[in-house]
């Protein structure tokens, strides 16, 4: 009976997976949001390209990929309308040769490709599509276009923090951990990173937090979009995955949501503003990260509380320390569930364990 359970579990998750489709959200700027293939995807869309920041699970690449196409084709390929041409234009000093008349006798360019994939961390929820996205085959036509354009790399490059290559390609039983297809082609170590000039008219900064999620997390912020991509620091959906084997800490987690919260402004009384696209959830302004934050920091305080009496773990866990919260965010089944959380707190917090 329970395997019959776990066979119609499993085809119910195939089916979904064949009917899921990714969403897009406009955020602000430049800056678009896919949802639906795994973790969230920031896109910033524009006449140098596209950069994504994470790729989704593998499964969804071909999903992810035709979104990301249409979206350019839409955005930054579609022809501008020539409302006027000639030498009785009032409103252009080029009359003849005004940028009007040459959209009208040119073709628009066609859209270039995805050139740069950051990954905000390590699973494959996030890096599954890190080799399907970045290496597109150079005679592919998608949608009528081909990509990519001629002149055009054909490949994206792929940045992570350097921990995240490092685990990616640690060897287990002679093999890499992870295929090296998937591993990022550039790295940076240190605080932060930052591409060397503009794309799409905005300079794109990354910052590492050493020791949140894992140790090898990075936020990206859109400084002229004003949106922040915080990879699995932010999740609307859940706790904070605190991943210790993967060199995550509670402290840490609460250390990036305070990154975020001295980035972002808000327009007014903590609403609008930076806009953060959270690893897993909705799209979220500083009151949401800052409601995400205090929570995490009154859990944290508890259960440290909790550790410095001498409590152990089962005792923590019985004095249900995420009580009044587990409506939003607590599971008892499932990837990440709230005792997982509470375990992971209580062992960031003690001495040893
Ligand atoms: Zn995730």
């Amino acid at each position: 009976m329970r395997r019959f359970g776990l066979i119609f579990l499993a085809v119910a998750a195939f089916a979904q997976q064949k009917t899921a489709d990714i969403h897009v959200l406009p955020v602000q700027g430049n800056i678009y949001m896919l949802v639906g293939a795994g973790g969230n995807i920031a896109a910033s869309v524009g006449p140098d390209g596209i950069l994504l920041v994470d790729a989704g699970t593998s499964q969804m690449s071909a999903k992810v990929l035709s979104t990301v196409l249409q979206l350019v084709t839409a955005v930054a390929a579609s022809p501008s309308p020539n409302r006027c041409t000639g030498l009785h234009c009032s409103d252009s000093p080029y009359r003849w040769s005004s940028p009007s008349l040459n959209a009208l006798i040119a073709s628009p360019a066609p859209p270039k490709p995805i050139r740069y994939i950051i990954n905000t961390g390590i699973d494959p929820d996030h890096t599954g599509g890190n080799e399907a996205l970045s290496a597109l085959p150079a005679d592919s036509k998608i949608l009528g276009v081909t990509f990519p354009p001629v002149g055009v790399a054909p490949t994206a490059t792929v940045i992570a923090h350097e921990n995240v290559l490092g685990r990616m390609s640690a060897e287990i039983n002679g093999k890499p951990a992870v295929a090296s297809g998937l591993w990022p082609t550039d790295t940076y170590r240190g605080t932060s990173y930052k591409l060397s000039e503009f794309f799409n008219g905005e300079g794109v900064q990354l910052f590492h937090e050493p020791a949140a999620h894992t140790d090898g997390d990075s936020m990206v912020y859109f400084r002229y979009s004003d949106v922040i991509a915080a990879g699995d620091i932010l999740s609307t959906t859940s706790y904070p995955v605190i991943d210790l084997a993967k060199g995550g800490t509670i402290q840490g987690a609460l250390a990036g949501l305070n990154h975020i919260l001295d980035l972002a402004i808000p327009e007014f009384r903590s609403q609008g503003g930076t806009l953060v696209i959270p690893g897993h959830g909705r799209l979220c302004d500083t009151g949401d990260v800052a409601n995400y934050r205090n929570m995490v920091a009154i859990i944290k305080d508890r259960v440290e509380d909790m550790v410095k009496k001498g409590m152990t773990l089962q005792q923590v866990k019985a004095a249900k320390p995420t009580l009044e919260y587990d409506g939003l965010y607590g599971a008892t089944t499932g990837p990440w569930t709230t005792d997982m959380f509470v375990e992971a707190v209580y062992k960031s917090l003690s001495p040893k364990h």
